[in-house]
């Protein structure tokens, strides 16, 4: 099969069709923005089918305002938990070494001002559902892209099971390993091993783990080398669990590697019993890890008529929960400049440059946060991570 959108190429810049590669939250929400401002798209995904993958996520203020402009923050607060607060403790004593506690585990955010913590499934479910009622064709599943080729008149993707899609142009949100990106820069956007890994699982929250849940809903434990989060999910049934370790026993990224219940405490042996507690609860099965890897801020991830987003174009390190958000902020930018613009040309230059400077802290911020958690609680007490960074940024009204 060989598709074109839009029909003959045209002599003007503004496209009428675009291809976006991947649908994780990223390529959805751009999917979304675009389609709300009436460009015709196709998304193209890897997976033979959606299913429920991840764990939680962070979801701030900033990712909040664009699921207002989309219409979807209502249905993404009712499946959120008010993340405004968090205790950060000492991994052994559980002295607060900073922030609040927050022992709210029903509250929901109560405006698009206010972070949450969601399941990552539960959010890519909302935007799937809502591409798939603009437009039922628009996203196509059991796609791996391969190639991505261009010339004056349009761009062309090739999966691997030999279909090609054209379009005017291409947007790369198919994450940390982007094929699109290889294909148009020629080679990965490099990365170094940071020697730390993260863990991940998700508990039921019933009796059994209630007695390692003194501290509230929100608490990150903060240790030498070695940190652990813990929030609740899904209106406080769910105990999402992350462990950040420094470790050199492993070092593959991707986010579904098993890990056991024992390597997972083996690394927390020494911290306070509520983590070791609630990791002896971990269902076994149910546990993941990847390995971290710190890639240097690009100058430009543009070329002619391929854009990136989202982790293909600056993929973060986990400490500040900045992954998500900036994806899902790239794609309400990227979609305000194609409107604004008449030349697409135009539209990438805006886009990039507004995101590469916020980006660019974002990374930086997030290295200097695993950086501080590396060195242990002492110092890590020091960190103020800048609430301007963190919240301040408004993705529906920043220039384009
Ligand atoms: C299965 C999965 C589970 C995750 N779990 C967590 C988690 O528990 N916690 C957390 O903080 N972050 C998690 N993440 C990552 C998080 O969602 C992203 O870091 C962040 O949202 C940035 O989003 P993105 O859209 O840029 O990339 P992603 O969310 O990674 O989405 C990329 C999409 O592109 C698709 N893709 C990749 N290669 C190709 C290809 N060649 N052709 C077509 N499609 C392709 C992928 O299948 C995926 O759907 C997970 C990502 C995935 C894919």
């Amino acid at each position: 099969m060989r598709a074109r959108l839009g029909g003959k190429a045209r002599a003007m810049s503004k496209p009428s069709s675009v291809l976006i590669m991947g649908a994780g939250l990223g390529g959805l929400t751009a999917a979304l923005a675009l389609m709300q401002r009436g460009f015709k798209v196709r998304v193209y995904e890897q997976a033979e089918i959606l299913i429920e993958t991840g764990a939680g996520l962070t979801l701030p203020s900033t990712s909040m305002r664009v699921f207002d402009a989309l219409g979807v923050w209502k249905r993404v607060r009712d499946v959120s938990a008010d993340a405004a607060r968090m205790a950060f403790l000492h991994y052994q004593t559980l002295e607060l070494l900073h922030g609040t506690y927050n022992y709210a585990w029903t509250q929901k955010p109560n405006s698009p001002d206010q972070a949450g913590h969601a399941h990552r499934a539960a959010i890519h479910g909302i935007l799937a559902e809502e591409v798939a009622r603009r437009d039922p064709g628009a996203l196509i599943l059991g796609r791996r892209v391969q190639h991505v080729a261009q010339d004056e008149n349009a761009v062309r993707a090739t999966f691997e099971n030999g279909e090609t899609a054209e379009g005017d142009i291409l947007i790369g949100a198919d994450g940390l390993r982007s094929a699109t990106f290889r294909s148009v820069f020629g080679a990965d956007n490099p990365a170094r091993f940071t020697g730390v890994i993260a863990i991940r699982c998700m508990i039921p929250r019933d009796k059994r783990i209630e007695p390692y849940l003194a501290d509230g809903r929100a608490v990150k434990y903060v240790g030498v080398k070695r940190g652990f989060v813990r929030y609740g999910l899904n209106n406080g049934t769910l105990v999402n669990c992350v462990g950040l370790a420094r470790t050199d026993s492993w070092r593959e990224e991707g986010w579904m590697h098993p890990c056991s219940r024992e390597d997972f405490l083996e690394l927390y042996a020494d911290f306070h019993r509520d983590v070791r507690g609630l990791i002896e609860h971990a269902p076994q099965g149910r546990i993941f890890k990847w390995a971290l890897y710190a890639r240097e801020p690009l100058s430009s991830w543009t070329k002619d008529r391929v854009t990136m987003l989202g982790d293909a174009a600056h993929p973060m390190l986990p400490y500040l929960g900045q992954g998500a958000t900036a994806a899902i902020e790239d794609a309400l930018v990227l979609a305000r400049a194609l409107e604004t613009h008449d030349d697409y040309s135009d539209a990438f230059k805006s886009y990039e440059s507004e995101r590469l400077t916020r980006t660019t802290a974002q990374m930086r911020a997030s290295e200097r946060q695993g950086e501080a958690l590396n060195r242990g609680p002492g110092e890590y007490n020091e960190l103020r991570p800048s609430q301007t960074l963190l919240s301040g940024y408004d993705p529906r009204t920043v220039p384009v």
